[in-house]
């Protein structure tokens, strides 16, 4: 079946076409930078650009996979959790189209849609796996039994996600919003060891009750005192050995913590999604410790990474596959999706 993928849960606008586990084409526009100048996503100004972009995004997508509209078979949609008045345009567009070609609509969780991707861009995924989502607005551990179907929230973070904590740092060192790509490339060409930064939840009393969640507030707040006191004494801020250490002590937890689960869940396979999984460090570090822990690490290249039409696209061909029902015409947005709700039902 043809199945047609649509995001638009925050600044990008995504389409999508996938037949089978085929991607066709992807198109994505997005209001980022009508956004960055204010240093934050202005809402109203993401829906209105949805709204705008929506029309000649599903043009090129079309155009790109060589299909008519007429051929869909269904129409998947981000159903959340995001922005509210975003995510109105996404839905309000799929419930159109299904309406009009007489095919079913499948409002799915737009961060299981982060993971789904990898079996698209790579081979197919395996049933089991464990998964780690990490992005503007998630730093969460899952264990999938089916992707369409069966997903358990095995932990998050309890402050920050791994984007937010990088992107509040980025901010705090005068870089560009966001921040999370130029604390990357910064950190690069730090030393690591110049300065420590805090592990959070590693100690010993919160290794059992929080094994899968992540907190990075503390690390941002030790970040902003080594700031203060190296401008308070007149030194120069290394901004590259900051980035660098704060970079390293973000994705020491992240990987040694999704590793573990693998191995606590008795899975071979790890993936890891969202937009915070274009990280360069993240990917190095993840790449080896799988190795050592001998599993089968999935990352999608950087550009399947952040928002895009086909994670939709993707999770909407395995609910067909899994021979889920549609979702009831009546949905709308849900701002705080749950994980666990793959596919409104
Ligand atoms: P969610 O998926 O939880 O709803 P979101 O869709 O807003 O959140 P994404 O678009 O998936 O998040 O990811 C955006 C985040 O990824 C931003 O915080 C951005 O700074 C971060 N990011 C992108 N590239 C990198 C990178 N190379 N290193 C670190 N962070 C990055
Ligand atoms: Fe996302
Ligand atoms: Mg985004």
């Amino acid at each position: 079946p043809l199945i047609l993928g649509i995001e638009s849960t925050c600044d990008e606008t995504g389409v999508a076409l996938v037949r089978g586990e085929t991607l066709l084409s992807e198109v994505t526009a997005t209001s980022m930078e009508e956004h960055a100048r204010y240093g934050g996503i202005i809402p109203e100004i993401a829906s209105r650009a949805h709204l705008e972009s929506f029309l000649p995004t599903l043009d090129s997508a079309l155009e790109q996979a060589g299909v008519n509209l007429e051929e869909v078979d269904a129409v998947a949609v981000s159903a959340g959790p995001g922005l509210v008045g975003s995510l109105t345009v996404g839905i309000s567009a799929a419930k159109a189209l299904a309406a009009s070609l007489g095919v079913p609509v499948y409002g799915v969780n737009h961060v299981v849609g982060h993971l789904a991707v990898a079996g698209l861009v790579g081979e197919s995924l395996p049933q089991r796996f464990v998964g780690l989502v990490v992005s503007g607005g998630h730093s969460s551990l899952l264990s999938v039994r089916d992707l369409a179907a069966d997903v358990e929230e095995l932990g998050g973070t309890l402050d920050d996600a791994a984007g937010e904590a990088f992107d509040k740092v980025g901010r705090l060192l005068g870089l560009p919003y966001p921040g999370g790509p130029h604390v990357d490339r910064l950190a690069r060409e730090g030393d690591v060891t110049a300065v420590r930064f805090p592990r959070g939840l590693a100690a010993a009393k919160d290794r059992q009750r929080h094994r899968y969640d992540f907190s990075f507030s503390g690390l941002k707040t030790a970040v902003a005192r080594h700031v203060e006191s190296a401008q308070g004494s007149g030194e120069e801020v290394r901004r590259a050995d900051v980035c660098a250490a704060f970079s390293e002590a973000v994705n020491d937890s992240l990987t040694a913590k999704a590793v573990q689960a693998c191995l606590d869940y008795d899975c071979d396979t790890l993936v890891v999604g969202g937009g915070f999984s274009a990280n360069s460090r993240l990917r190095q570090l993840a790449a080896r410790r799988c190795e050592a822990a001998g599993l089968d690490l999935r990352i999608p290249p950087p550009r399947y990474c952040t928002d895009n039409g086909a994670q939709i696209a993707a999770l909407g061909a395995a609910a067909v596959r899994s021979g889920l029902p549609p979702s009831p015409m009546g949905f709308g947005p849900d701002s705080s999706m749950p994980l666990d709700v793959t596919v409104v039902r």
